[in-house]
């Protein structure tokens, strides 16, 4: 594999080679993180990458997009189709950068946007301090329910009547509840704003009907090409037709140059795979083993943010329920074979880099074929290492019968 890369650079070809034998031998929990197909690797990968296209298609700048612009009509064709949405642009480089095209299009410098805070689960993009959402627009954070651990829809109209925002984001990075885009849509209306869903997170759950759909409700959704959805790393913008204008301009020219259009090649195929049946029970399958994992974690006492999910993550509070840290926790799970990331918990006591919680999610392990029978397993080392952070021997035993578990699930790596 890498033939080429293996004689030109043979110090970059061995990190790659060790990074996908590491890949293959982890139970990968990054809720975010996922394993694409071969066909989205490849395109990824094509001659695309060689080629410029400024602009949309049939209005470039450049000669030589007659195959460009199928390829792009295309993907956004089945964006639509698979979104039920007005209109979409394939073009963002990421989630990011989405987000600020969202903002670029609604809003001026300066107006008032209203996101859930980034210690609750919100993201960087939707007012974090530092981020450009609160450095060059005027951030109003809402907070879930101290108790309930869930969205407070009373207090975000409590926060829209005082302050009036332009623009309200649902949609969330660590969450583990179902949003209610409904009344999201009716406090917007109730002050004129904007509603933006972002669905990175939850694509794929969107799409099978697992999670509630945004499209009847928001003015703009964007989401992640990766993730669940499992396509390349990248961004996708959609809205109504009233915003195609506004939105295709805050794109291009407004904040990009070229499209990448390996990428949009890559987006294309993956939106095809994700409109075929069987993305469907991949997607309820992911639902379906969050849930069990959770359940089985519940069993052996974890504190679950919310008491639970009804998504593909959970977040578990490991100060609460064992008095360990989730830096710690989650540097002793990698030990054992397990990655995840460590997390804040709702009005979390410490810091962000030394947090009380974990993340784990369900949607890469679940492209590999396990089933609701596998979170046992899992359940059984998280609990095991949770009990035993700083056993080392544990550990590595551990460590090997995780990789042993994961032999089973080579076949997908073969296809
Ligand atoms: C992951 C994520 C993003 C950002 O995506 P990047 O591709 O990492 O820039 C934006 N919003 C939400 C809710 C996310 O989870």
């Amino acid at each position: 594999m890498y033939e080429n890369i293996k004689k030109q650079d043979p110090l970059l070809h061995e990190a790659l080679i060790l990074e996908d034998q590491r890949q293959k031998d982890q139970i990968r929990l990054i809720p975010s993180e996922n394993y694409t197909s071969k066909a989205v690797l490849e395109a990824s990968g094509s001659i695309l990458t060689n080629k410029y296209s400024e602009g949309y298609p049939g209005k470039r700048y450049y000669e030589g997009q007659e195959h460009i612009d199928t390829i792009e009509t295309l993907a956004c064709q089945r964006a639509c189709e698979l979104f039920k949405v007005d209109h979409a642009n394939v073009q963002p480089y990421s989630g990011s950068p989405a987000n600020l095209a969202a903002y670029f299009a609604l809003l001026e410098p300066g107006d008032t946007v209203m996101g859930l805070s980034l210690s609750e689960g919100g993201h960087l993009t939707h007012g974090y301090k530092l981020n450009f959402s609160a450095k060059f627009f005027n951030s109003v954070s809402y907070q879930v329910d101290p108790k309930t651990e869930t969205i407070d829809y009373d207090q975000i109209k409590a926060l829209a009547l005082k302050h009036k925002p332009k623009l309200i984001i649902a949609g969330y990075t660590a969450y583990p509840r179902q949003i209610d885009f409904k009344i999201f849509r009716e406090i917007a209306d109730l002050v004129g704003a904007y509603l933006l869903a972002d669905i990175s997170h939850i694509n794929a759950l969107v799409i099978s009907g697992d999670h509630p759909d945004p499209a009847p409700y928001a003015d703009v959704i964007t989401t992640t090409t990766h993730k669940a959805l499992r396509g390349p790393r990248g961004g996708l913008i959609m809205c109504k037709k009233e915003h195609k204008k506004a939105i295709d301009k805050a794109i291009m020219p407004g904040l990009q140059g070229g499209p990448h259009n390996h990428i949009t090649l890559a987006k294309a195929i993956a939106f095809q795979e994700a409109l075929e049946p069987d993305f469907k029970s991949y997607a309820n399958q992911i639902a379906k083993n969050a849930k069990a994992l959770s359940l089985r974690l519940l069993e052996k006492d974890f504190a679950l943010v919310t008491g639970g999910t009804d998504t593909h993550l959970m977040i578990l509070n490991s100060q609460k329920s064992h008095k360990l840290g989730g830096k710690d926790f989650a540097k002793a799970l990698y030990k054992a074979g397990l990655v995840c990331n460590y997390n804040t918990v709702p009005f979390d006591p410490n810091p962000p880099m030394n947090p009380s919680g974990i993340r784990i999610g369900t949607p890469a392990i679940t492209t590999l074929g396990m089933q609701e029978q596998d979170m046992n397993f899992i359940a059984e080392i998280i609990d095991l290492v949770a009990k035993n952070p700083n056993n080392l021997e544990l550990l590595e035993k551990t460590r090997l019968e995780v990789l042993d578990f994961m032999q089973g699930f080579q076949s997908f790596f073969a296809k």
